[in-house]
């Protein structure tokens, strides 16, 4: 009977659906071991550090990832990093097959003068640091000034204005990381813009997102009603039924009963950013609009406007993404989720996508190679296994219990081994 090995790099939802993708597909006459290699501590990749604190159902999925992590053809190896503790060429050589999920880390450029200015910053470093990632636990990011604008119009640049225009109680019994708790807590930040380069009928928002603002208790959230108006004028009369859910969203928002709360989130459409002014930080954004040239004085700039892949060496990238056919990088190595597709859907996209490639996968597979895995490479380094990190999962939920919080995340890694067992 083949047994084949399969690497996973990357711990996020696309790794998680590529080795669910396996095991549904284990049959008499075909079995996998499967390792998944993660680069921090913690698996569950943008689960754990993407999606926004405010919104737990969400992270529910982890559930599914603790199922497919528990059957005994699973191991994980955290804190093992790609390029630095092994090479793709060590996995490649010694698996069957090896299937890269590792996500688009890096937050794409507006290529616009001033950009780099103090405190204008990217989703891809806000949204890291308020979820608690190791990376970005000593990120600064100064929350003084009363006006912030985002740059974007999807779901990441609505996840951003909305953590910066809550009322900080309400991320009390969330996961919200203790440094971006305790700094959102002290803002001065009332009054943030989140800006469309093009019309509302274009915005890449997702309507059940829209939907649960006019829920926040505490925030004023404006949109012009002649903008959705124009907007379904520019629809037509067949709209795609996404945009027509979101105009219906937004309409809706933009016909609710105004509220007087200290604290506003406003949408502007057509507004398209041309500079980031400031004398050495962020004082304001030079937009051009239908009416003309428009300044919006500001203290802080997120822009939230896609990401892209952090290259690897041995990988060939095109447009943010690893150059692929169909999943297939070339010879035994595959690619899946965000790295494969570019940075588009919401986590469950990633199941089909990832059922898709391992289908490729399998039926390119010939004779088991047989030629050992990582535990020839790392001897000597501290592994997170999937038992430390079921411990390191105990500790964080355990001190959240008598806050009311799901989890106190650890954002320090050398106290995420320490809880792991190290
Ligand atoms: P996105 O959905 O692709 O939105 C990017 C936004 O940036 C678009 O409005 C785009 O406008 C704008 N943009 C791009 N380049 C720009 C530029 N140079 N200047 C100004 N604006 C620019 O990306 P995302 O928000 O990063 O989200 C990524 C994926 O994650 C999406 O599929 C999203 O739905 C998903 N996600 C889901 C959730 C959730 O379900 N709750 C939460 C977060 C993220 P144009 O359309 O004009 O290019």
């Amino acid at each position: 009977m083949p047994h084949y090995k399969i690497a996973i790099v990357g711990a996020g939802p696309s790794g998680y659906f590529a080795a669910q993708a396996l095991q549904n597909s284990v049959t008499e006459d075909l079995t996998f071991s499967i390792d998944m290699i993660e680069r921090l501590p913690t698996p569950w990749g943008l689960v754990r550090s993407g999606v926004a604190p405010d919104h737990p159902k969400i992270k529910t999925v982890s559930k599914v990832f603790e199922k497919i992590a528990s059957e005994p053809n699973f191991r994980l190896f955290g804190n093992v990093e790609l390029g630095k503790d092994l090479s793709l060429e060590d996995l490649t050589n010694r698996y069957d097959a090896v299937v890269m999920a590792t996500g688009s880390a890096i937050g794409k450029k507006l290529g616009i003068p001033g950009e780099d200015l103090a405190n204008s910053i990217s989703a891809a470093q806000f949204v890291p640091w308020y979820n608690g990632h190791p990376d970005y636990a000593d990120f600064k990011v100064d929350l003084s000034g009363k006006v912030a604008v985002v740059i974007g119009a999807g779901n990441v640049a609505m996840d951003c204005g909305r953590i910066l225009a809550l009322d900080p109680k309400e991320l009390d019994e969330t996961d919200t990381a203790d440094h971006a708790h305790q700094d959102l807590s002290k803002s001065n930040i009332r009054k943030v813009f989140i800006t469309g380069r093009r019309g509302a009928e274009f915005a890449a928002f997702t309507a059940p997102e829209l939907r649960d603002l006019p829920k926040l208790e505490h925030t004023n959230v404006i949109i012009s009603k002649s903008d959705i108006d124009a907007a379904i004028v520019a629809a037509g009369d067949a709209p795609e039924k996404d945009v027509k859910s979101n105009l219906d969203a937004m309409l809706a928002i933009a016909e609710h009963e105004k509220t007087s709360h200290a604290r506003t989130m406003e949408f502007l459409f057509h507004h398209v950013p041309t500079e980031i002014k400031g004398s050495g930080q962020v004082q304001e954004v030079e937009f051009k609009t239908p009416a003309g040239q428009k300044v919006i004085k500001c203290g802080l700039v997120i822009s939230a406007i896609g990401y892209e892949a952090q290259p690897l060496s041995g990988i060939s990238y095109e447009k943010g993404k690893v150059l692929n056919t169909d999943g297939r990088v070339k010879d035994n190595l595959y690619v899946v989720g965000w790295a494969k597709r570019g940075p588009s859907g919401v986590i469950g996209t990633n199941k089909s996508d990832a059922a898709g490639v391992i289908e490729l996968l399998i039926s390119t597979l010939t004779t088991p190679k047989n030629a050992g895995d990582i535990n020839d490479l790392i001897v000597a380094h501290k592994v997170i296994t999937q038992t430390h990190w079921e411990a390191i999962n105990a500790a964080e939920v355990a001190s959240g219990e008598p806050l009311g919080k799901p989890r106190v995340k650890v954002a320090d890694k050398d106290e995420l081994l320490r809880l792991g067992g190290f």
